[in-house]
């Protein structure tokens, strides 16, 4: 089967897998385990911050984050489809009494700044406390433009709010772009990134910021039963996949061009993208569940629920699969 649902499905690689079988490993609550303490020190120095830490997931990565910026009874601006507050089971509210403050935000993922400035609250005991801000790179794929995140982090600053960057697909803004992951993460008080998404590692994420705020939100990952212990294991193939996964991000955003270009001649259904490393298609009048069910035949797995299908590029995905998605799409539309 080729998997187009999310570029989270990849399977580790032979490679990694030695990486993973070879691991050193220790106990991380002790601080004792190489592989957890060396990727920390890799992703930090990558990212351009002063410390970092290994988290199962992204989820997990945001919420400590989130906790360590606001207290009881604060609050974070968010956009109203961003990951942090829409799929992420509300954890800010129910486990940090954070108040999430959403403003309108565009499928770009940019949010109006004008909005933004009017959700931050004066001090005045009626409101919440406004604390952090918290964009997403990339949004849908999209990788925000560079005079939107100074922009919008000079009026969090001006406003004293801190910053958090939702950075689970940050390494493809950053091969897209043609900037380096520290640029991307540039002028952030804490950024999330994922090593289960587009590097392609079985499990894991990092939170990366200074010293201090990485220490709250060590707490805080114990708090939320994340200390784990022989996490080597995992932090072997997290550490595999930052040597070896970021370039070849190109190839999918490539496979994603060729993917758009291929469906581009399809009637009666419009493509969006490529994005980095999706494309969306609309299916105008055909039935997503039939739609995917002829895929499913061909043996290609999409997501085929409402009327806009996203395809993910991604590792296990190579430019002959394209090949045959395009014709297996075109097939199924016909
Ligand atoms: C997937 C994702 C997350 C969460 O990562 P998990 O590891 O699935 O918890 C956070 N933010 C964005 C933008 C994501 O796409």
């Amino acid at each position: 089967m080729i998997d187009l649902r999310s570029d989270t499905v990849t399977k580790p690689t032979p490679a990694m897998r030695d990486a993973i079988s070879s691991a050193e490993v220790g106990d991380d609550v002790y601080g004792d385990d190489p592989n957890v303490n060396a990727l920390e020190a890799e992703a930090a120095e990558l990212l351009g911050k002063e410390a970092a830490m290994f988290v199962a997931t992204g989820t997990q990565s945001n919420l400590c984050a989130i906790m360590a910026h606001c207290g009881r009874g604060d609050e974070y601006i968010v956009g109203h489809e961003a990951h942090t507050y829409k799929y992420e089971a509300g954890g800010a509210a129910v486990l940090g009494s954070i108040q999430p403050q959403p403003v309108e935000l565009s499928a770009d993922g940019l949010m109006d700044l004008e909005r933004v400035a009017a959700a931050v609250k004066v001090d005045d005991p009626h409101f919440a406390r406004s604390r952090l801000l918290c964009l997403e790179n990339t949004h849908n794929g999209r990788t925000l433009p560079v005079d939107y995140v100074v922009a919008a982090q000079e009026l969090g600053r001006d406003r004293g709010l801190s910053l958090h960057l939702d950075g689970a697909r940050l390494w493809n803004a950053a091969v897209g772009s043609g900037q380096t992951p520290a640029e991307v993460a540039a002028g952030f008080d804490t950024v999330s990134v994922c090593l289960s998404k587009a590097l392609g590692a079985p499990v894991g994420s990092v939170l990366v910021g200074s010293a201090d705020l990485i220490n709250d939100a060590r707490r805080w990952r114990k708090m939320l039963g994340g200390g784990m212990r022989q996490a080597g294991v995992l932090a072997a193939a997290g550490r595999y996949c930052l040597d070896h996964h970021i370039d070849r991000l190109a190839d999918d955003h490539a496979n994603a061009a060729r993917l758009a270009e291929g469906l581009g001649s399809l009637d009666g259904i419009a493509v969006d993208g490529p994005h980095t490393n999706m494309v969306f298609v609309e299916l105008g009048d055909h039935d997503p569940s039939t739609i995917g069910a002829k895929m499913a035949d061909a043996g290609i797995q999409i997501s085929a629920y409402g009327p806009t299908v996203r395809l993910v590029c991604h590792l296990d995905v190579s430019a002959e699969n394209i090949e045959s998605i395009i014709s297996a799409l075109h097939d199924a539309i016909r």
